[in-house]
């Protein structure tokens, strides 16, 4: 099974994400937790070009060949042996977010992506979980916990709102693999709504 979480910066997926590897694992699934970009050797060394250092480095292009290069990576040396081996694979982040962040904030590019992905990548996670937030309440928490080294957190309000639209967008795109989880309650709240689809998911 491969499950992934998708959201707003803020939106509390990461916390989830452990949350329910956690639940998982004590039900005696063996999981496997992983994030984008990022997720193998090779892609977190990709995720460092990407995220650090000058925000116009690359042009909207480039920046979708590198998170398409890291994800096929990251396919290759971690999701695929671990499905393979029957692992519940977690991630935090996937296709989804190249979707709308490169392929929504700089001109419509995502014909690209989506090319690009159909081409080097080819699969989607089982079950997508949208932790769906306020914007504003996704980026104070995203601001409250910004480090120096991630520059995407730099968006305002109105682009928190656009990457919140496009995912509600996304999930009504693609009905049978989203389910949309109100991330406004407390986070143990969330998580039992969480798990609930999940188990619902394993049982099917
Ligand atoms: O999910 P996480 O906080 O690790 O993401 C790091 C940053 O990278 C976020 O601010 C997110 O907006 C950005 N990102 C991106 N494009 C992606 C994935 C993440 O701009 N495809």
């Amino acid at each position: 099974l491969f499950i992934s979480f998708e959201g707003i910066d803020g939106s509390g997926k990461s916390t989830q994400a452990r949350l329910l590897r956690d639940h998982l694992a004590a039900g005696g699934q063996d999981v496997v937790l992983t994030r984008e970009p990022g997720g193998s050797p090779g892609a977190e060394e990709i995720r460092a070009l990407v995220l650090q250092g000058d925000p116009d480095r690359w042009s909207a292009e480039t920046e979708i060949l590198l998170f398409t290069a890291a994800r096929r990576d990251h396919l290759e040396r971690t999701i695929r042996p671990a499905l393979a081996a029957g692992k519940v694979v977690i991630c935090d982040r996937f296709a989804d977010s190249t979707r709308m962040y490169q392929g929504l904030s700089r001109g419509d590019l995502r014909p690209v992506v989506d090319q690009l992905h159909a081409l080097m990548i080819g699969i989607e996670p089982d079950l997508t979980l949208l932790i769906d937030m306020e914007p504003a309440a996704g980026l104070s928490r995203a601001l409250s916990r910004r480090t120096a080294e991630e520059r995407f957190e730099d968006f305002g309000l109105p682009m928190q709102a656009a990457m919140r639209r496009g995912f509600l967008d996304l999930a009504a795109e693609f009905p049978d693999r989203f389910e949309v989880i109100d991330g406004s309650g407390a986070i143990d709240a969330v998580s039992r709504t969480v798990t609930a689809a999940v188990d619902a998911r394993l049982r099917a």
